[in-house]
């Protein structure tokens, strides 16, 4: 497996990207009204990037070091991966 992030820390970005995805969505619907929602489509195609890279990222890098499992993307604890029981810390050989 060529995937030595942290799985905690590619979940913590996938997160990030997903709500700035979000912040965008709700900036082009508050400013529907300019230039008749032309700038709103503009910022929906640039939330929908952020979302989409969230998800590829997170079905990506959100995996297992040892067993290459994906985890959950949920906000449970993966620090134990629960498929092999081994840490998720990729430092941690147990
Ligand atoms: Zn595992």
């Amino acid at each position: 497996m060529n995937n030595n992030m942290d799985p905690r820390l590619a979940r913590a970005i996938g997160y990030a990207a997903m709500f700035g995805g979000f912040i965008v969505v709700g900036i082009g619907t508050a400013c529907f009204n300019i230039l008749e929602g032309v700038v709103s489509l503009i910022l929906y195609g640039i939330a929908g990037l952020f979302l989409a890279f969230s998800i590829i990222w997170m079905i990506r890098k959100v995996r297992c070091p040892h067993c290459g499992q994906l985890l959950h993307l949920k906000l449970y604890d993966i620090s134990v991966c629960p498929y092999c029981g081994k840490s998720t810390d990729p430092n941690s050989r147990y």
